[in-house]
């Protein structure tokens, strides 16, 4: 972002001539000058701290050759044939944006669409490349006089800035509630009323709307009922770092991030862990930074200085991003609108991420991220990988550059699915890249891989199919950047295995190619299939009922045991799962006696929660294995354990520890023996179980301890969402 304009001025500096444009591969330059200058600027583009804030540079080459006599530098246009590939994320306002905005006497000041060439809207304003300002949203505003001086003056911040704009030339915004409906400062001051006042505001962000309240209680159940929404989080937006301290301990670490050019929604530990149950009821909160020029203005001078700020979308449908959609849909749940006439032109949500170390562990990859290209080790040109379902996502390869779409959400939803058909098409086009071959999920039912083999007839390409947690641990080892066969921990909810049962515990070994199967948990018999997500008691009751304990003990009303005993004696409907994620939500239940998660996953938070009281316990309970084919962690010995010492009156949070080393413990056990038996020393670590901080940071610590490299995930999410990288690599390998 803002790197040929960079160049042109360091050129300039440097005395240099020649020229710079973008291709397919990267930037290319050519450039004369006196040697030293040529040596310095060699130097500037390998020292970071002088390349524009926003660029990454993987790797220089040079190459002489013979001088041209050109004079001046110039930027041409993109290398013809070569799609000019490269689309900036969505990035939030830089800091001398910021310093124009609350400047009186400044063109710009207060002006709620300041942008410039390190800031601002990019990848949900385009509708198509090459990116130039008639291609995008901003095509209807053509640039006044000024504007247009600082567009052509290499000098200026806003050289070649396609979306600069200001008051005279720009887009505008607009306040509707009720019989109020105003613009400009009025809105801004109409909107700040509506909040302060306890309303409930739908604002039009970067990539799609929001909802926005005051952060107490009652105005959150309020926001709630309204959504439809129970048990989920919602994310807050505070003024500045000292307004997010007063919830959450914040390390310097996640400062950088959560200030940084991207503000995703960072996930911090609550100052007090029971306090602000009404926004989430784990440890954690998930705070952002106002990232636009108007969240700043709605922070001007306010009573308030954090807001709920959750995505505008209902019952799991995509969020909205359209004026009329937000007014028609939001009506009777937000009680006035701020809008504009910018035209959000595709869905971008908010990024979320926890910090561990120094870098971002993704729950979710979107607005800041996407699309920046991931920069592979080998070529998955013309490679479209399909992802999950719940968590979709895909991603195409070209050349050594991956493109990751952003969230998308769950597929089983009709506006889902067709908001992925269409994100599909659109990176294809903006990336100058068809598919020709697809890869796609084991899972016959998923509605990526119905996607995938209708458009493999229809197109004629071809199909490859990896199994889940094969995609999980290639996932991983991509992410890296690894080759050498390695050991996969692959903790998750549920995949599809090869053998037709659902598999979420599994240790493997393998490489991008093919995996076997080295250890498992035992299946868990879930009666009533998918209802036990929810119902986390009916998966409570299976565990203690295998475990051959009395009925009494397991914590479900008598009634439902029959029928549950009932199902799983006779196989009706009661599935047999090794999902990790399955076993945290009967160990909770069996814990605290819970019958019902508020959503999927909650349990295992929770239960992390729990654990996260004793954080010194070091304890685990007994277990043993069996082995039928695989090796299985036999868990019955475990249950039993655990409902002894609940009896002998053990805490809660110390039995939720005690299940977190289990975990622990025969992960590393098995893990120890694939080692032993193979030679293998490298060990990847993928799956939504290891968004769970004590089983990583656990397992992490242990292997390393004997000698093991352990690898996580940085640049995708450990979770369904990453799985698209995973399927990608597996699938070049397999052709
Ligand atoms: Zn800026
Ligand atoms: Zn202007
Ligand atoms: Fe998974």
């Amino acid at each position: 972002m803002g790197f040929r304009p960079w160049l042109h001025r360091e050129a300039e500096k440097l005395h240099l001539n020649g020229w710079c444009r973008n291709t397919g591969q990267g930037v290319e330059m050519e450039a004369e000058g006196e040697e030293c200058d040529l040596q310095s600027l060699i130097a500037d583009l390998k020292n970071p701290d002088e390349i524009p804030p926003l660029a990454e540079i993987h790797d220089v080459a040079c190459r002489t050759v013979s001088p041209k006599g050109d004079t001046g530098f110039i930027i041409l246009a993109s290398k013809a044939g070569s799609h000019d590939t490269l689309i900036a994320p969505d990035l939030a306002i830089c800091d001398d944006c910021r310093r124009e905005l609350s400047t009186p006497g400044d063109r710009r000041y207060r002006y709620p669409f300041i942008n410039c060439t390190n800031c601002g809207p990019r990848f949900t304003i385009i509708r198509e490349v090459p990116y130039d300002r008639p291609k995008t949203s901003m095509g209807k505003f053509p640039m006044c006089p000024d504007c247009a001086r600082e567009y052509k003056d290499i000098t200026n911040r806003r050289y070649h800035a396609q979306p600069d704009c200001c008051d005279v030339c720009g887009p505008e915004i607009s306040f509707i509630s009720g019989k109020i409906s105003c613009t400009k400062e009025d809105a801004v001051a109409e909107a700040k009323k509506l909040l302060a006042g306890g309303g409930i505001l739908a604002i039009k962000g970067l990539g799609g709307f929001h909802l926005a309240c005051l952060c107490d209680d009652e105005t959150v159940i309020r926001l709630r009922k309204r959504k439809e929404r129970n048990g989920k989080p919602f994310a807050i937006m505070c003024r500045d770092i000292p307004a997010a301290e007063k919830f959450c301990n914040i390390s310097e670490a996640e400062k950088k991030i959560l200030d940084g050019p991207r503000k995703p929604i960072v996930l911090l530990d609550k100052k007090d862990p029971y306090a602000y149950a009404g926004l989430s009821r784990s440890d954690t909160v998930g705070i952002m930074l106002p990232y636009t020029p108007l969240h700043i203005l709605l922070f001007e001078n306010t009573p308030y200085d954090a807001l709920v700020m959750t995505s505008a979308n209902l019952s799991e449908k995509p969020v909205i991003f359209r004026n009329e959609e937000a007014l028609n849909e939001l009506e009777g749940i937000a009680d006035g609108f701020l809008l504009h006439n910018r035209d959000i032109l595709r869905r971008c949500d908010d990024s979320l991420v926890q910090v561990i170390g120094n870098r971002e562990v993704f729950y979710r990859r979107s607005r800041g991220y996407t699309p920046a290209p991931l920069y592979l080790h080998f070529d998955a040109d013309h490679i479209l990988a399909l992802g999950s379902e719940q968590k979709a996502s895909f991603a195409i390869g070209k050349g050594k550059r991956v493109f990751m779409s952003q969230h998308i959400g769950d597929l089983k939803n009709i506006e889902t699915l067709s908001f992925y058909e269409t994100q599909i098409h659109d990176f294809e086009n903006l990336f100058g890249v068809k598919a020709e071959t697809l890869v796609c999920d084991l899972h016959p039912d998923y509605l990526s891989t119905r996607y995938a083999s209708e458009r493999s007839k229809t197109d004629g390409l071809k199909l490859i199919q990896v199994q889940h947690h094969h995609a999980h641990m290639a996932s991983c080892m991509a992410d890296n950047g690894l080759n050498e066969p390695c050991i996969g921990i692959i903790f998750d909810g549920t995949g599809l295995g090869t053998d037709s049962t659902i598999w979420g515990s599994e240790i493997l070994y393998g490489d991008y190619r093919h995996v076997e199967r080295f250890a498992s948990l035992k299946p868990i018999p879930l009666p009533g299939g998918d209802a036990v997500t929810e119902e986390i008691g009916r998966t409570a009751f299976s565990l203690s009922y295998i475990s051959g304990l009395d009925e009494e003990t397991a914590s479900c009303t008598s009634e439902k045991n029959k029928i549950f005993k009932m199902m799983i004696t006779k196989n009706i409907n009661s599935p047999l799962s090794s999902g990790m994620g399955r076993m945290f939500d009967g160990v909770y239940s069996l814990i605290t006696g819970v019958q019902y998660a508020g959503y999927e996953g909650e349990a295992a938070v929770l239960l992390e929660c729990l654990a996260n009281r004793s954080r010194d316990e070091r304890e685990h309970f007994v277990y043993s294995w069996e082995n039928d084919g695989v090796l299985r962690m036999d868990w019955r010995v475990m249950i039993r354990d655990l409902m002894k010492q609940k009896e002998e009156g053990v805490s809660s949070s110390v039995l939720a520890m005690r299940f977190h080393n289990t975990m622990i413990e025969w992960a590393c056990e098995a893990c120890r023996n694939a080692g032993n038996q193979t030679g293998i020393r490298t060990v990847v670590l993928s799956g939504g179980s290891f968004f769970n901080r004590i089983m990583t940071e656990g397992i992490v610590r242990k292997l390393e301890e004997e000698q093991y490299t352990v690898y996580t995930h940085h640049r995708v999410s450990p979770g369904d969402e990453g799985i698209a990288l995973g399927q990608l690599a597996a699938a070049k390998a397999m052709l």
